[in-house]
């Protein structure tokens, strides 16, 4: 599994959050209640010398502002008066809904943080997964808002070094605290997809005494670290003359967590319907996991060119201004080049030496067999579909000084795979790496619309995002690769009318 996923968050768009004020008491984080006061500019030039966090004293006052937004009183910033509270300040560019509501965004919407349970200790723990989702949102809207976000940022920050308490937004769901800086920002989930690799039993290894079939073979890094016993050599082509054509590649997509629901799936395998689409997830859900892990259909020959033909012309002009262009062109061999490569094993048993020649052959040492690997880079597009085919096995050896060299080939070439894995698991892998899997590679593309090729119009048309909690719901699932179609429509939401051909889903589980 690749480690990237690792710094990679789920994340949605926040549902209703109610004001609080985190603390950093013993070394700890805790969440206490707040009501929140809106804070008018327009009476008030000493907004501009308060920074968030800053611990301000303030005066209610009666407002004649009919505003739509909130309930709290407006309260008037000024010294040594009845309140004290927490100052926020608030990127007012950043308000989405402003052509719905332009009154609310006349004015500037710094607030200031009260709490009236700091004294009865009546706070909640926050843990530091909780803290941890929460800094990556800050970190985000740091990004997206700029000197506002960058000020909210080094308040976090600097809150174990001050006595600082930082207004926050939150919500609870299921027992867990989600934290944002901003009333309408993002909801980062508190599990990454890392921690659902753990929820699934596919956490990496980290002793020799439990660890899995591949790290035995190939080695493992970590406390218990172990050097791999195969080894490969690099592949050489004894023939000349084995370059076609130049290829421009177009453009790699890859999975983009914004649109999480469709990387996922319940435990027991139930898609729950919710008003004429499937109900949303929520990471944070136990039940919830992994659709699956990713392989590429086998395209056939049928490469995904450049939309414009001339490409490649562009890309081999001299010039300085065409570095793009000129990275993605590659020089692609003709099809049935073949290449040569040792695999050199040393100290595995019988049977993990019938795994690794499976691993190469899937058990099927022919040439004209249908099951093969894809190897390199442009796999997404058609490229990289090579049958792996072993000469002979050799097994060398030293004993009582003798040296010994014995061809075992009949016994190890094209092992019977049932004998080796799971059976519905190498069903399914050798669905994957079939040639003839799906018929028709031209068929095979990233989702796209009827008007866009563009993977991200169909995930846009593909989610309803509820109002009330952010959480989206969406019309097609990523198919199991049990299923007979795999295909996916071009219109993805079945309430609009845009076409009705179907293109096949690239990402693989
Ligand atoms: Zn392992």
């Amino acid at each position: 599994m690749s480690g990237c996923y690792g710094l990679l968050r789920f994340f949605c768009f926040a549902r209703q959050a109610t004001a609080g004020l985190l603390a950093f008491e013993n070394r700890e984080y805790v969440l206490y209640k707040a009501e929140r006061f809106r804070a008018r500019r327009s009476d008030n030039k000493k907004l501009d010398s308060f920074k968030t966090g800053d611990m301000v004293s303030c005066e209610l006052y009666d407002s004649e502002d009919k505003s739509v937004y909130g309930t709290a009183e407006n309260i008037r910033l000024a010294d040594g008066e009845s309140y004290t509270g927490f100052f926020l300040r608030v990127n007012t560019f950043r308000a989405g809904r402003a052509e719905n509501h332009p009154s609310v965004f006349e004015e500037s919407e710094e607030i200031v943080f009260h709490s009236s349970e700091l004294k009865d200790s009546a706070g909640v723990k926050i843990g530091g997964k909780t803290i941890s989702a929460f800094e990556e949102n800050i970190k985000r809207y740091a990004k997206h808002t700029g000197a506002v976000g960058e000020e909210y940022l080094k308040c976090f920050n600097n809150m174990s070094d001050s006595k600082t308490l930082l207004p926050v937004w939150y919500y609870t769901k299921n027992g867990n605290y989600y934290l944002s800086p901003s009333q309408m920002s993002r909801t980062v989930f508190i599990c990454k997809p890392n921690d659902m690799l753990e929820r699934m039993g596919y956490s990496s290894c980290k002793t020799k005494n439990e660890m899995c079939e591949a790290c035995a073979l190939f080695g493992m890094i970590g406390d218990d670290a172990l050097s791999g016993r195969v080894r490969f050599s690099d592949a050489v082509c004894g023939k000349k003359d084995i370059f076609d054509k130049f290829y421009v590649l177009p453009v790699l997509g890859s999975p983009k967590l914004s649109s999480f629901e469709f990387y996922l799936k319940r435990k027991d395998g139930v898609y729950r319907e919710d008003k004429g689409a499937i109900a949303p997830y929520d990471p944070d859900d136990p039940n919830v996991i992994l659709a699956g892990r990713k392989f590429y259909w086998h395209n056939n020959g049928n490469k995904i060119g450049r939309d414009d033909e001339k490409a490649v012309e562009i890309a081999l002009k001299k010039s300085d201004d065409n570095n793009a262009a000129k990275d993605n062109c590659i020089e692609l061999v003709k099809k049935g080049t073949e290449f040569a490569f040792t695999v050199y094993f040393d100290g595995i048993t019988e049977e993990q030496l019938k795994m690794l020649v499976f691993s190469l052959d899937f058990g099927e040492n022919s040439e004209d067999s249908a099951l093969c690997h894809k190897i390199g880079h442009g796999k997404p597009v058609g490229l990289g579909s090579a049958k792996i085919v072993a000469d002979k096995v050799v097994v060398r050896d030293i004993s009582d000084g003798k040296y010994s060299v014995q061809d075992v080939s009949e016994r190890f070439l094209s092992p019977d795979g049932k004998e080796l894995f799971k059976e519905s698991l190498l069903a399914q892998v050798l669905k994957a790496v079939n040639m003839n899997t799906i018929p028709n590679g031209s068929m095979i593309s990233y989702p796209r619309t009827e008007t866009s090729p563009d993977a991200f119009s169909w995930f846009a048309d593909n989610r309803e995002t509820m109002r009330s909690t952010g959480m989206p719901r969406f019309f097609n699932r990523l198919p199991d690769i049990t299923d007979k179609d795999q295909s996916l429509p071009m219109a993805a939401n079945p309430k609009k009318k845009n076409g009705n051909s179907g293109s096949y889903n690239k990402g693989r589980r």
